[in-house]
């Protein structure tokens, strides 16, 4: 699944649409997530791509009378085409430009989606009002975790991934975090003191920042029509390595289920 990282890289990969015109857009399957906005061609034609802006996991194109919401869900990816290419089966949505590109959505799962949004405060949209702080903003920070989570019990692990606390920070990169930070996963939150949520706080930026980083770099296969969108290839210190040994202390990494998820930690570097 496209992960905040994937999607920011998504966002920057996207900017060359900034100020380009929408000549039509071509809906072959509404059927996605929620149904495609009915009338989107007419809604967006002639409008401009004035802002590419992304809040969470959502790409916001923000244009003249309104904001186009796209989410990539759970299989979705944007090609960014030179000129109008033959469309897969997967190939749902193009948004054709004036100047001859198309961005086209693919998504086998259909779990993605394309809204319009009227008018100029798309942030009050029933999607984005509840979100949580963005987490590689400053107002993320490990005073803010330790405020949140005085009267929270719940494992320090799930309370990081509430996106109505915080946003985008997916199983690969919560598991991370909490390595880096030498914390373990079913620590009760409102346990955790001021100097380790500093910490904390400080390892989820930098794990995400590293992996939009590492995006960077494979933008180009990002963006080609028949490139993997995958995930970027990237070292992890416990995520997926169960049975393998810590790269810090030597002991062997474990698994546990929370929630619906799989975590992974070091039974040893990380401590209660
Ligand atoms: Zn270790």
């Amino acid at each position: 699944m496209p992960e905040l990282p994937e999607v920011e890289t998504t966002r920057r990969g996207l900017l060359p649409l900034e100020n380009q015109q929408v000549a039509s857009v071509l809906v072959r399957n509404a059927s996605l997530r929620w149904p495609v906005t009915s009338g989107l061609s007419s809604l967006l034609s002639g409008q401009h791509f004035l802002r590419l802006e992304r809040r969470a996991k959502y790409l916001l194109a923000r244009c003249e009378r309104g904001t186009l919401l796209v989410h990539l869900g759970m299989s979705g990816r944007l090609c960014l085409l030179q000129q109008a290419e033959p469309a897969g089966k997967h190939d749902h949505v193009d948004i054709n430009f004036a100047s001859g590109q198309v961005l086209r959505l693919r998504d086998p799962r259909r779990f993605g989606a394309v809204l319009w949004i009227e008018g100029d405060d798309p942030l009050q949209h029933p999607l984005l009002a509840s979100l949580g702080v963005e987490p590689l903003e400053a107002d993320f920070d490990g005073a803010y975790l330790y405020r949140t989570t005085r009267s929270r019990s719940a494992p320090i692990k799930t309370v990081i991934m509430d996106a109505h606390l915080v946003v985008g920070v997916g199983n690969i990169y919560a598991s991370e975090a909490l390595f880096r930070a030498g914390i373990y996963p079913e620590t009760p939150a409102k346990r955790i003191g001021l100097a380790r949520y500093q910490k904390l706080a400080a390892e989820i930026k930098a794990t995400l920042a590293a992996a939009i980083e590492a995006g960077g770099s494979s933008l180009r296969d990002f963006f080609g029509a028949d490139g993997n969108p995958g995930y970027f290839q990237q070292e992890y210190f416990v995520y997926g390595r169960t049975g393998q040994p810590c790269k810090v202390c030597g002991t062997v990494i474990s698994t546990m289920r929370q929630g619906q998820r799989s975590t992974f930690y070091c039974p040893r570097c990380q401590k209660a």
